[in-house]
Order: structure tokens, then sequence, then C-alpha cells
């Protein structure tokens, strides 16, 4: 079995696309490829921050080394979308929050639905059970849920106030109806957070995957944001991280579960880069539950706020996402993306993308509502 690495161009397929939605990606790849500043295409999927509160509290996680006010995704704001709704693939509700918090959660799923896009989202997990209904009622395609241990005490101890056995009993029981109903969605992973305290169970967690009928285990580096981060990054740490992982892929081809693995320091194929390409400012149009857009998730600078254009074309092509597109991939890069840190564009070769202490990591959230 391949070992799986994460899309940078394109993005993950779960069944046949409308021939407009087709057309409309592959002009896309090509503008991003041309790096395009103005596009004719719209974006291949659409990344809505719901809110950036959070029922959780994980003891790595970079809301607490950031200044954090409650901000929630405003349901009137998908009216931008209406012209694009025929042409973007995908909606993908994940951002520095737990989506499923938001008091409109199934409407979200509710309206991708009727748009005909793909639906994806990552969770903690902790509230799949109260929405296992809507999850197939609305066709969900694709979630990731958040598990950093294969055993409770692990789990339970880094991401505090998950009940690991709860969020394991939610899979299984919506696991189950997938294969009593011969159903080929939603597909599912664990998306683990690899740190020192952790690393040994990656091989545990692919058999955990494999006892419950998940699809996939996905693997990412810590990023270290305080000083706790720093004693748990593993970029000190490259060959027990080795061993690991080729322990993880033996157990991954024995049982048939997909893993995704980021690249080892030292073996990126950005090689030197500051980053690897960028594709983000053309593939996603990323909105933020304060109301700004960002070109990802994970960079601090504001490209605007939603009220500062009167249509979705007008915020696609403005010139804060002109000079985005123009610089992102140059020297003139902004300092965020010099220090990228997002998992499928950093490049895996450099401390910087394991340890970010002391750098404008998080946005400065305003409260908007
Ligand atoms: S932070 Fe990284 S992924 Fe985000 S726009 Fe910059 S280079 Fe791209």
């Amino acid at each position: 079995m391949e070992i799986l690495r994460a899309k940078t161009l394109n993005l993950r397929q779960t069944g046949a696309l409308s021939p407009k939605r087709a057309a409309n990606s592959t002009l896309n790849q090509k503008e991003a490829l041309m790096q395009k500043t103005v596009l004719d295409s719209a974006p291949q999927r659409l990344v809505l921050e719901l809110t950036n509160q959070c029922n959780l509290n994980c003891i790595m996680c970079g809301r607490n080394a950031a200044d954090f006010k409650p901000t929630q995704f405003q349901l009137e704001w998908l009216d931008y979308f209406e012209p694009i709704r025929d042409q973007v693939e995908e909606v993908t509700l994940m951002g520095w929050g737990e989506p499923t918090v938001h008091p409109d959660f199934v409407k979200f799923l509710k309206w991708a639905y009727d748009c005909g896009m793909r639906k994806y989202f990552c969770t903690n997990g902790m509230r799949l059970e109260q929405l296992t209904s809507a999850l197939f009622a609305y066709h969900t395609d694709i979630f990731a849920v958040s598990l950093d241990g294969a055993d409770a005490p692990t789990n339970e101890r880094i991401r505090r106030g998950v009940d690991f056995h709860r969020v394991i009993r939610s899979l299984e029981a919506i696991n189950r109806k997938k294969a009593m109903e011969k159903l080929e969605y939603p597909y599912n992973n664990f998306v683990f957070t690899a740190m020192k305290q952790n690393i040994e169970q990656l091989p545990a967690l692919v058999r955990l995957a494999g006892d419950i009928g998940m699809n996939e285990v996905k693997a990412v580096f810590l990023t270290a944001f305080d000083e706790w981060g720093r004693e748990q990054t593993l970029f000190y740490d490259m060959e027990l991280v080795r061993d690991i992982f080729a322990q993880a892929e033996e157990e991954a081809r024995r049982l048939g579960v997909a893993l995704k693995l980021p690249h080892l320091c030292g073996e990126d194929p950005a090689g030197d880069m500051a980053h690897k390409t960028c594709y983000v400012g053309w593939r996603d149009f990323f909105l933020g539950s304060d109301g700004y857009i960002r070109s990802c998730m994970s960079t601090a600078q504001k490209l605007f706020h939603i009220s500062q254009y009167p249509d979705f074309w007008s915020m696609w092509n403005a010139k804060e996402y002109q000079r985005h597109r123009e610089i992102v991939n140059s020297a003139s890069m902004i300092s965020h993306c010099a220090n990228c840190y997002q998992s499928s564009f950093a490049n895996w070769n450099k401390r910087e993308s394991f340890i970010q202490i002391g750098q404008d990591f998080a946005p400065v959230w305003e409260k908007e509502n």
C-alpha cells in the first residue's frame, strides 16, 4: 500500500463531479500552475471556520498561546457563495475551533447538500453521537476525527475534556451503519498530532482504526507554540520517528488502512524552499468565523473583511488576493508564509515548521458579533 502524502493542488475525490464543477476545477488547477493573479475559475473549495470556540482544551492547542475572543460564522454569509454554488467541489468546515459546536452546524451541512457540494468537516468527535442521523441525511462525504492516542489515558491527558470511549462508540455506530447499508460514505480518518509523549502509539492507532472500520490514519507533526511544545517537538528525534512510521506502515499494509504521513525532516521534497509551492490562494477560499478572509487558517494575516466587498467575485479577485497570489511563492512572501507551518504546505526540513515560539502564528480575533 502506498503511503499517502498531503494534496496541494487538487482535493480528495469521493465521486463523479458534475461537468460544470469538473471544468471549473480543471481551469482552477491550470490557473494555479500558471500562478495567475486574476482568476476566471472559482475556488475548488470553500473552507469555512464556523467558530473559534471549542468544547475541549487540548494541551498543545495554539489557542492556548493566542489571544482568543469568541467569534461565530454568520449563516447569512453563505449568500455570498450563490454565484459559485454549482462550480465549487467541496465545502470544508474547519478552523481554529470545533465546528460542531456551532448551533447551526446541521444547517451548514444541509446548505452544502442542497448545493451539491462534497461535504467535509474536522471534529474532536464529542458531538458525533447527536449528529449521526444528520451525517447520513445530508450525505457527509468525509470527516476527520482528531485523536492523539490509541488509549483513553493518553488521549485524555492530551485532549483535555474528551471522552475517548464516547468518541470510539460514536465512530463504531457510524461505521456499523455504513457497513450494514453498504454505503461508501462517509470516508473517515483519525488525525494524530505526533509529539514525544504519544509517537509510540501511532502503530496502535492504526490497529484501532482497522478494528472499528476507519478508512485512514493521518499523522501530522506537532508545531510548538510555547515552551511546553518545545519539550514535545519531534524535530530532534527523526530516527525515532522513522522507526515508528515504519511500524505504522507495516500495520497499515496488514490491515488495509490508508496511512498519510508527513515527510521526515531532511526528506521533504521542498528541499530548502521556504515552503512547498503554495496553491491555497487559488484552490481554497477561507472565511474565518470573525468574517475575515485569510489565505489559509495558518496565517495571522487578514486579507480583508467580508463586508468590504459587495459580492464573491470582487472578493476573489480583490487587490489583496491578487497581491497574495503574486508574492506567496516569491522572495517577497510575508513572514507568516516564510515560516509556514500548515501541515500540507510546510517544508518539514525546516526547524521553523516545528517550532513557532515567538512567531505571530494566529489571528488576533476581533469580536464581530
Ligand atoms: S501560511 Fe503556508 S499554506 Fe498558508 S498561505 Fe502561506 S504558504 Fe500557503
